[in-house]
């Protein structure tokens, strides 16, 4: 069996290095000069940044940790970092245990009772499809949904949380499956963030390196059905036949390929909408207080756009020179962005609201990531369905707007799908 599997992404190259391992002859098409889409680490003078993800939550024994051992990519924890909630006009540290949360001010007192609840809490059927909002207050309680879910979710999908589906965050329900979330989460065991050393791109390079047919700087343009029943696309002006072709793609780039060859799938992937985030990288003299930290996440209708600030040189040390401390602001996103939010020193501004000691940069640079992050809205469920229904034999379509918006969701998803 052939399969040309179209994009260069993580997705796309873990799809084809599992294709690979079971004998199957693959080739990539990515239609970018380098591999990896949004997980790229580039270089910054004395150092580097990321364009994508800071780190991957990892695990022994799961689909990360049997990928990374496979392909020997060597990665390091940066352990545990403080985190904090802005909110009230000051950042309140976020317990590194959900026990802790008890002594925490980020919720009332009545919050936190309601918290503990959670696994006296019956466990719901899946169908129908629920909001991510609902299913936190139905677990967790109104304090846990309304007081400190939005900010985590603007970390991670830089949209607010009442527009989501419960499917944006996977692990939700798959927790919830096994009784409650405590349980879930006692079961899984707990996850640690780790970098490859080199930076996450390190991820997608690795895995090119080890398959045998890895095309850049090849877009696919068109795509349709052989009367043979296998599969012909073109691009660039080549031309590839092919039994299976796995579209590796965020779901508008797949729902242009697929529009006369399976009509209903991109009509429905065409309907998933994505979000654009800016991303602003800087490096200051370290504070001893945030130096050492994962960051902190502004809850939203404080931050008016301004969603927090994390500290990639605490992931990855080799990040920034020696004595700078390198930050990564994230800004806008579903919230929109007002206008004082255009130019570094509107951004500068709302960092030191929250961080006044903090002292002005020694470099800066901005990255717009545009159409970066799939927002699985109520109704996501249904669309993935539909989309996945309407394609013919033969083809297939993989992204993390399938299986979760994480690293982690995707290598395990794949790997079942495998
Ligand atoms: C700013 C940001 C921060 C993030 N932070 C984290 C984090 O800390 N931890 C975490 O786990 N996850 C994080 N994520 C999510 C994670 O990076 C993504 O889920 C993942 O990288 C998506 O990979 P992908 O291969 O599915 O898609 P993409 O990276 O979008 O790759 C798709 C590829 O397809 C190519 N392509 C498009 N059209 C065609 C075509 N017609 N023909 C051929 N090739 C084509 C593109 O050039 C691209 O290379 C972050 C994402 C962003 C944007």
């Amino acid at each position: 069996m052939s399969t040309l599997i179209l994009g260069g992404g993580v997705t796309g190259l873990a799809a084809a290095w599992h294709l690979q391992q079971r004998g199957q002859a693959v080739e990539v098409w990515e239609a970018g000069s380098s591999v990896g889409g949004w997980m790229k680490t580039l270089p910054w003078e004395g150092g580097h940044f990321e364009t994508g993800p800071q780190g991957v939550l990892w695990q022994k024994g799961t689909a990360v940790d049997r990928l990374f051992s496979a392909i020997d990519l060597p990665f390091k924890s940066p352990g545990t970092g403080a985190r904090w909630v802005g909110k009230g006009g000051r950042l309140i540290p976020v317990p590194a245990s959900p026990p802790s949360l008890m002594f925490s001010s980020l919720m009332t007192l009545g919050a936190k009772l309601r918290m503990m609840a959670e696994p006296f809490i019956p466990v719901r059927g899946a169908e129908p499809e629920e909001g991510l909002s609902a299913f936190i207050e139905r677990r967790l309680g109104r304090g846990v949904a309304t007081e400190l879910l939005p900010a985590m979710v603007a970390g991670v999908l830089a949209a607010p949380a009442d527009i989501l589906s419960v499917d944006a965050i996977p692990k939700l329900r798959q927790w919830e499956a096994t009784g409650s979330l405590v349980n879930g989460i006692r079961k899984s065991g707990v996850s640690h963030m780790v970098v490859p050393e080199g930076g996450m791109g390190a991820l997608p390079i690795q895995l090119a390196a080890r398959l045998a047919d890895v095309r850049t700087g090849l877009r696919a343009e068109a795509l349709e059905a052989m009367p043979d029943g296998r599969w012909r696309v073109r691009g660039g002006g080549e031309v590839r036949e092919a039994d299976r072709v796995v579209l590796a793609l965020p779901a508008f780039e797949a729902a242009l390929l697929l529009g006369s060859a399976a009509p209903q799938s991109a009509a429905a992937l065409g309907a998933i909408p994505y979000t654009s985030v800016d991303l602003w990288h800087s490096r200051h003299a370290a504070l001893p207080q945030l130096k050492d930290s994962f960051g902190f996440l502004i809850h939203p209708p404080e931050g008016r756009g301004y969603l927090g600030s994390l500290v990639p040189s605490w992931m990855d040390p080799q990040s920034a020179p020696d004595g700078l401390m390198q930050l990564r602001s994230f800004i806008g996103g579903a919230f929109g962005k007002p206008a004082d939010l255009e130019t570094w020193e509107g951004v500068q501004a709302r960092l030191q609201h929250w961080i006044p000691t903090l002292a002005a940069p020694l470099a800066v640079r901005h990255e717009r990531a545009e159409r970066a992050i799939p927002r699985p809205e109520l109704g996501h469920r249904a669309r993935v369905q539909a989309a996945l229904a309407g394609l013919p034999a033969g083809l297939d379509w993989l992204s993390n707007a399938r299986f979760g918006p994480g690293v982690r969701d995707i290598l395990e998803g794949l790997e079942s799908w495998a």
